[in-house]
């Protein structure tokens, strides 16, 4: 028996999400996961600074997607801050989200 870890629902076994609440189910890959929006703008900042980030795309909890944010060498200079601009405005939509990370191979 699995049920939903955000609001309890029954759920039928390996469900990828919940179809009462739309969270994301299963465990927590290092690759995506769920920040309040008040920690989203550093979570982005962080992320862009590890340095082996290809793209993050930023959900929310119905898994629409809201921003894409193609992370290259570029991004780390000054066409950073309207992308950070932009992170912060979805941040003050909504009150959680979720973040996808694409790695660079290797
Ligand atoms: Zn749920």
């Amino acid at each position: 028996m699995v049920f939903c870890h955000k609001c309890g629902t029954d759920l039928p076994e390996g469900a990828k999400f919940c179809y009462k609440c739309g969270a994301l189910q299963g465990p927590p890959s290092p690759n995506e996961f769920s920040v309040a929006s008040e920690d989203l703008v550093r979570t982005v900042k962080n992320l862009i600074h590890e340095g082996n980030v290809r793209k993050i795309i930023v959900r929310d909890d119905q898994g629409r997607t809201l921003l894409e944010l193609p992370v290259t060498a570029g991004v780390v200079g000054a066409v950073l801050a309207p992308w950070l601009a932009a992170v912060g405005a979805i941040a003050a939509l909504v009150s959680h989200c979720t973040i996808s990370v694409e790695r660079k191979e290797g």
